[in-house]
């Protein structure tokens, strides 16, 4: 697939600007010896993107994808077939020799698991069949454009590709609509605007008058009936096929493309795909493109910017904060620690080296959950959370704190609590 550019304008510094939070926060950075447009994430930042990641490929995983891995290098011939090499190729690093061969830095994953479907034989039982990666790809952005998570030139990409017959396109679609708003839901973000990515003139589109006008009407098809408002842009498609994408505005009010659901007829014939149907014959597969959170790098500056580092519960890098009063509570502490783990939730203590309790506490502000640990808590085996939205809870056995707090998580929900009371806004 490939999705739109972030706007090229040079981003301000405003009070969310990812990049500030992102080093404030010990999220990412960047290094001019590894080079610019190629962030790397610190400890918390890949927390926040492990999680992420899992996420999403439970929500696929439940919405029937199946994982592939696919290497992030391809012989030059992959994308001269795939028509990424004469419509892309300014978007490509250059090849690199190697023998006799040209290898390239994928710009996409598509071609990858158009060649892992035609690897083997498939009948129409099979259809739709699901192909979900979570991969490299790589975009030669120019130095000047460069800037935090929203322009790089290595991207990590939540990709798929749903092979399937021309009657099951619609249908798809509407799948792929459905995990972007449950997504967002769980991630507390809004879609700025729907839109209907058609081409534009000049050569930059396959050829194929036929094609655009059966894709862009299945689309059409789609968005009526969903009742989502949207709006058509013209010279927003991909090169092969028109798309749904779902635009994001960060807080200074510029758009960028963050989810998208594209039809495609053009790769499936380029690389000769079919299966059998019901009537013995060899028939062509309709490939849908879709993304539920784009690239990685762009959902997490987007979430930082949205929430200001006061992340969901489930989604936070530290999720529970120990605070020992003494330190003769610290192994009590270390232990709740522990058992946090064991949950899979992050916890992590901060003993007196960090400050008084009160200092603790400030430190810890964009933490969802705080459970300071007293001599009576010690010795009952209680814990009295305090909530980052400034609530504090009555004291009760830590197993149920734990219990509670691991049911919201894997509920992936954004209430801090259990009480049905929303957290207030951030500003
Ligand atoms: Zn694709």
């Amino acid at each position: 697939m490939s999705w739109g550019r972030s706007p090229s304008v040079r981003e301000e510094t405003t009070m969310h600007d990812h990049r500030r939070l992102g080093r404030e926060l010990e999220l990412f950075d960047t290094d001019p010896l590894i080079g610019a447009g190629l962030p790397y994430w610190l400890p918390d930042g890949a927390a926040l993107r492990h999680t992420l990641e899992e996420y999403v490929r439970g929500a696929e995983r439940r919405a029937g994808y199946r994982h592939v891995y696919s290497p992030v290098l391809g012989k030059r011939e992959l994308y001269e077939i795939s028509g990424h090499w004469s419509h892309y190729s300014d978007d490509m690093f250059p090849p690199m020799d190697l023998g006799s061969e040209q290898v390239v830095l994928r710009p996409s994953l598509c071609p990858h698991h158009a060649v892992i479907y035609r690897s083997r034989a498939h009948s129409y039982r099979e259809l739709p069949l699901r192909m979900a990666e979570l991969g490299g790809m790589y975009r030669s952005e120019l130095s000047g454009v460069l800037g935090g998570l929203t322009r790089v030139r290595a991207i990590q990409l939540n990709d798929a590709h749903i092979f399937c017959t021309l009657d099951q396109v619609a249908d798809e679609a509407r799948g792929a609509l459905d995990m972007i708003r449950q997504a967002y839901e769980a991630l507390g973000i809004r879609p700025a605007r729907f839109r209907l990515s058609l081409p534009g003139p000049g050569g930059k589109y396959v050829a194929a008058p036929e094609m655009w006008r059966r894709s862009t009407a299945l689309l059409t098809e789609v968005l009526d009936a969903s009742g989502l408002p949207y709006e058509a842009a013209e010279d927003e498609a991909a090169f092969y096929g028109p798309k749904i994408d779902v635009q994001v505005e960060d807080p200074a009010g510029r758009e960028s493309t963050m989810s998208t659901v594209q039809v495609d007829f053009h790769q499936p014939e380029r690389f000769g795909l079919h299966y059998t149907g019901a009537d013995g014959a060899k028939h062509r597969p309709v490939m849908v493109h879709r993304s539920i959170i784009g690239s990685v790098e762009r959902a997490v500056a987007h979430l930082v910017e949205q929430h200001g580092g006061a992340f969901p519960g489930w989604l936070a890098p530290v999720q529970l904060m120990v605070m020992p009063v003494s330190d003769a509570e610290l192994p009590q502490a270390e232990a709740l620690a522990g058992r946090c783990a064991d949950l899979g939730l992050r916890a992590e203590v901060s003993g007196r080296e960090h400050g008084s309790l009160g200092a603790r506490i400030r430190q810890a502000r964009l933490v969802p959950y705080q459970a300071v640990i007293g001599a009576a808590e010690a010795a009952d085996g209680l814990v009295a959370l305090r909530l980052r939205d400034g609530r504090r809870l009555d004291p009760v056995p830590a197993g149920e704190a734990l219990a509670r707090i691991g049911a919201l998580t894997a509920a992936h929900s954004t209430a801090l609590w259990d009480d049905g009371e929303a957290e207030p806004v951030r500003g």
